[in-house]
């Protein structure tokens, strides 16, 4: 899942970055109001979590300009100012959830989850689809109640499949997700993670389509 992180607090944005890594989270961030703004505009994220105050744009206000441009990713609003108007107002702006910080990083972790998930329209961290279940929170994941073992890039590749049922993915779209970009992979990588995960699901669990990328259905 790919995060897009809007803060100027250089410590706050380290240990969000560390602490969301090892959680399946590829964080990208901005560290002012405008950059994140572009990059929100530009990229696709599963999600954003958003400080409010912010050098250049007001975090609230990249957030409108958002929202009235149709961009509807989820977003994570973080500030400091724990006030219950200022939550109202970041709320009618067009945030999904808020976090006050101090926080911990396991609850900033469960929101982003539930906040995808609500977006794929699952409620429950547990998704199943035919005989293959994916417990989100415990990372593991069953076939016919037979548990598989799945490395890590392999539970987020299935985990970004199980929430876009029935829908073309194509090779850029699953290395923009699920790799960092710094750590950038070859296209013929994700091929072999698809094979696999066919090897250890079953082989017709991700259809290849061609000219175009790969479909759960
Ligand atoms: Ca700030």
């Amino acid at each position: 899942m790919r995060i897009l992180l809007i803060e100027d607090d250089d410590d706050i944005a380290g240990r969000l970055a560390t602490g969301l890594q090892p959680a399946g989270f590829v964080v990208e961030r901005a560290d002012n109001g405008e950059d994140g703004y572009e990059l929100g505009a530009a990229g696709s994220f599963d999600a954003v979590i958003l400080d409010l105050g912010l050098p250049n744009m007001e975090g609230l206000a990249v957030l409108r300009k958002w929202r009235a441009e149709g961009r509807d990713m989820p977003t994570l609003i973080l500030t400091a100012r724990g006030t219950w108007t200022e939550k109202v107002e970041g709320l009618n702006a067009g945030a999904d959830d808020y976090i006050t910080k101090p926080f911990h990083i396991p609850e900033v972790v469960a929101r982003l989850r539930a906040l995808i998930r609500r977006k794929s329209g699952v409620a429950t961290p547990l998704l199943t689809h035919k005989a293959i279940a994916l417990d989100t929170v415990a990372g593991k994941a069953s076939v016919n109640g037979a548990p598989v073992e799945l490395t890590g890039l392999e539970l987020r590749m299935l985990s970004y499949f199980m929430h876009r049922i029935g829908r073309v993915i194509s090779q850029s779209e699953l290395m923009e997700h699920l790799y960092a970009l710094e750590g950038s992979a070859e296209s013929n990588t994700i091929e072999v993670y698809i094979s696999r995960l066919r090897r250890k699901l079953g082989r017709d669990v991700i259809t290849t389509v061609r000219g175009l990328g790969y479909r759960m259905d």
